[in-house]
Order: structure tokens, then C-alpha cells, then sequence
């Protein structure tokens, strides 16, 4: 049979793993070892000339594995298994999403160059393009779910540093209120504004909310995909990591910095990812029919004023609606909503929530709610935060893997000490 064909789901117990190589183990042990040992001098040099990108690898040789900083089985196997959702040519796991996220933002900018962004984005992200790359002198332009192609384009002509656009980072859908972003059309910009391809115009998404199973940003023309994998693919709330994902000439640079910054996720980490990515798709696929159940009954609760529900579309704009059909093929299992009442009454409707845990992530078995005006979104400016309706009474939701009838006896009985 021909494994290239089957399905991603199909190929996570065993993909990349030959158990001969270990004693016969059924399953990938975790690699607890800092260095490797080369059978001979002669394959310890051999190894890092490839390594160090002295020569091409040849083409029936294998990456020698040298030190846990470069390589590791744990991290190999992960990469090898986390490229079959996206198709993408190679995958790098780090220690954190943030990590992913800043080693990206610091190979492919650098001082004089601009980076166009999506707002609302994820915190960690908000303050590192704010406050750090702008520090190293990186000119940075945030652009909203209302700007279309022209006004991104009238605001890219409007910069000082519009000959030095190197890269469109988005996030979509965006945290809390999902919000939706065109990949394509910002890759029609990023087209238009590459000088060549040596200095192309680089589209980064963050595909933490949807993927890797209803989003595949790299199919729509991105370059590379990133993912907080504490996150949906973790999923168990017990683990922190993220990925990059892209070709591999970008990935070869991705991995060269993550080298030297040695931000690498552990081997343990990778062990706990590929556990996880087993049951990655049945999880999710779980969560979001769960998520559609308690949308339902939120939708028509009469002390809920608004729902924030990609499975809720109506009163959307067209734009909307043509862009979730075009990149998504679930409403996913994230939602947010505005009760009746401010700040106060969120928190009577948090504090009373028995099944569902008061906390921030997402992604994990367990549904978790949080308050992002006080929370997650905190440091958001509050003139964004009132442009993306983040106010006193939004509440976000993570859905889990618990019995929709449960979840909502708990969310109704919550929205009752209101
Ligand atoms: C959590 C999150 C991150 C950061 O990931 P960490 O693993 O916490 O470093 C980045 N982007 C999004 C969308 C997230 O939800």
C-alpha cells in the first residue's frame, strides 16, 4: 500500500518511527540524551559538514544525528508527522508558540525593513512586534479585519518604508472575537510588492486556532505556518511547544537560527506531541460538534446579547462569509460571547461555572472560559479593544471534549446568577 496517500489521522502511530531501530518498541521512547555517538570520525565529520551546510546532504544520506541542540528522534519523528496535515516540506519544533513565532520574525527581518500585521493579534505576539522589533528598528503597520486589499495597499503606499515591506504576518481567524483575514489577498500583496525572489515578501500565519485539520494556510499560498502547539495540538493542557512549518529552503533557515538560539522543544516535549497527535483529529473533530451544540443554545439564551461563532454567520458582510468559505472547512471550537451586563456580571457568570475551568489557553480536553478584556487581552490599546468589541462583557470559550448536555446545564445554570 501507499502510505503517501492515506490520511494524515491514519499515519500518526507509526509515520517516520521503525521500531527495529529500537529494541522492536511499539512506540517512539523518548531519546533522554543530550549527544549522540558516531560510529566512526570519518561519520562525525560526514555529519557535520551537512549539518553546518558545508555540502548538500547526498541523496541516499541521512541527517547523522550529532547533539539534542540540532537533532533529536523525538523532534524528527514530530516534524516528519506535523508536515503531513499541512503538506508543507518540513516542520521545526520550539520549546514555546512564542518561541516559533519570535525565531521567524527575527530570521526573515531584519533593521530598516517593514512588517505588515493583523490585529487583534495574541498578546505575546502584540508586544514582541511592538516593543521588541521596533526597538531593533523594524518599521511595523498593524491593518484590521475591516481593511480590505486596497486600504492594506493605500496604507503600505502611505509608510516611509514601503520599498522595505518583507513580510505580512497575520492571524486569522483572530483571537477573541473571529474576526477573518484573506491569505490569498494578502499574497496578492505580498506578489506586488516582492522586489525578487531572492527578496520576496514573505506571508506568515498563525494557524493556532484552526489547525492543522480546518485550516491549511500554506494551500492558500503562505509561506509559513506557525502554531502554538500548547494548543489544540498538545491538547491536555500539560505541555507548552510550538512549529513552524514551510519549504524547505525557508525551513533550512528556520532551523539554522533555532540552532544557535538553542530554543529547540526538549525530547520529552516531542514525545508528548506525537502522543497527542494521535488522537489530534478525532479530539477536535469532538470539540467542534460539541462547540455547535453549546453555540446553539448561547445563540438563543436570552441573558447572551451576542455570539462570536464562525458557525454563526448571519448579519456577517459577504467578504466575511466568501472568505470562511474559501479557507475553512469547520466552524472550529472556539467561541465568545457578550452577556447582558458588564464586567461584573462576566465574572458572576465565570465564578459560577462548575465543569468548565476559569482559565486562559485553549485548545485543551477541558473547556476553559476567561475574560479577555482583563485577562488575555489586557494589554491590548483600549481604543483597539473597543474597535474589536473586546468590552466588560465578552466572555471567551475554549470548548473541551465533556458531554455538550453537560456544558451547557453548566453554562446555563452560570448565566443564571446573573
Ligand atoms: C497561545 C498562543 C500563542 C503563544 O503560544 P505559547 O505556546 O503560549 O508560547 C501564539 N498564538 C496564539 C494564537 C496563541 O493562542
Amino acid at each position: 500500500m501507499d502510505k503517501t496517500k492515506m490520511h494524515p489521522e491514519s499515519l500518526m502511530m507509526s509515520f517516520g518511527y521503525k521500531p527495529h531501530l529500537s529494541e522492536g518498541a511499539v512506540k517512539c521512547p523518548i531519546f533522554q540524551t543530550s549527544t549522540f555517538a558516531f560510529k566512526t570520525a570519518e561519520e562525525g565529520k560526514a555529519f557535520f559538514e551537512v549539518a553546518y551546510g558545508k555540502r548538500e546532504k547526498g541523496a541516499d544520506e541521512e541527517l547523522g544525528l550529532i547533539y539534542s541542540r540540532l537533532n533529536n528522534p523525538d523532534l524528527e519523528i514530530l516534524e516528519n508527522r506535523l508536515c503531513l496535515w499541512d503538506k508543507a516540506d518540513d516542520a521545526a519544533v520550539f520549546e514555546s508558540g512564542m518561541s516559533a513565532i519570535s525565531t521567524i520574525l527575527l530570521e526573515f527581518l531584519k533593521p530598516g525593513d517593514l512588517l505588515l500585521f493583523s490585529n487583534p493579534i495574541y498578546g505575546g505576539t502584540d508586544h514582541f512586534i511592538k516593543h521588541f522589533l521596533t526597538k531593533i528598528g523594524i518599521h511595523v503597520l498593524g491593518f484590521t479585519p475591516s481593511d480590505t486589499g486596497a486600504d492594506i495597499e493605500a496604507m503600505i503606499e502611505a509608510h516611509p518604508a514601503k520599498d522595505s515591506l518583507a513580510m505580512i504576518y497575520i492571524e486569522t481567524p483572530a483571537n477573541p472575537t473571529l474576526d477573518l483575514f484573506d491569505i490569498e489577498e494578502c499574497v496578492a500583496i505580498a506578489k506586488k510588492y516582492s522586489r525578487s525572489e531572492e527578496e520576496r515578501v514573505l506571508i506568515a500565519v498563525d494557524n493556532t486556532y484552526m489547525g492543522p485539520i480546518w485550516q491549511h494556510p500554506l494551500q492558500h499560498g503562505a509561506d509559513l505556518v506557525l502554531y502554538s502547539a500548547t494548543k489544540y495540538i498538545g491538547g491536555h493542557s500539560d505541555v507548552i511547544a510550538g512549529a513552524v512549518l514551510g519549504s524547505f529552503p525557508l525551513m533550512a533557515r528556520v532551523k539554522g537560527l533555532r540552532t544557535f538560539l538553542g530554543n529547540m522543544a526538549s525530547p520529552h516535549t516531542g514525545w508528548l506531541l506525537m502522543r497527542s497527535l494521535e488522537t489530534l483529529k478525532i479530539r477536535m473533530e469532538r470539540q467542534a460538534l460539541t462547540a455547535e451544540k453549546v453555540a446553539e443554545f448561547l445563540i438563543a439564551h436570552p441573558k447572551v446579547e451576542r455570539v462570536y461563532y464562525l458557525g454563526h454567520l448571519e448579519g456577517k458582510d459577504e467578504r466575511h462569509i466568501d472568505i470562511y468559505k474559501r479557507q475553512y472547512t469547520s466552524a472550529g471550537a472556539m467561541l465568545s460571547f457578550d452577556i447582558a451586563g458588564g464586567e461584573k456580571d462576566a465574572f458572576k457568570v465565570l465564578n459560577a461555572m462548575q465543569l468548565v475551568k476559569l482559565a486562559v489557553s485553549l485548545g485543551s480536553t477541558e473547556s476553559l472560559a476567561e475574560h479577555p478584556a482583563t485577562m488575555t487581552h489586557a494589554g491590548v490599546d483600549e481604543e483597539l479593544r473597543d474597535q474589536f468589541n473586546i468590552s466588560g462583557k465578552l466572555i471567551r470559550l475554549s470548548v473541551g471534549v465533556e458531554h455538550p448536555d453537560d456544558l451547557i446545564a453548566d453554562l446555563g445554570q452560570a448565566l443564571d446568577k446573573i
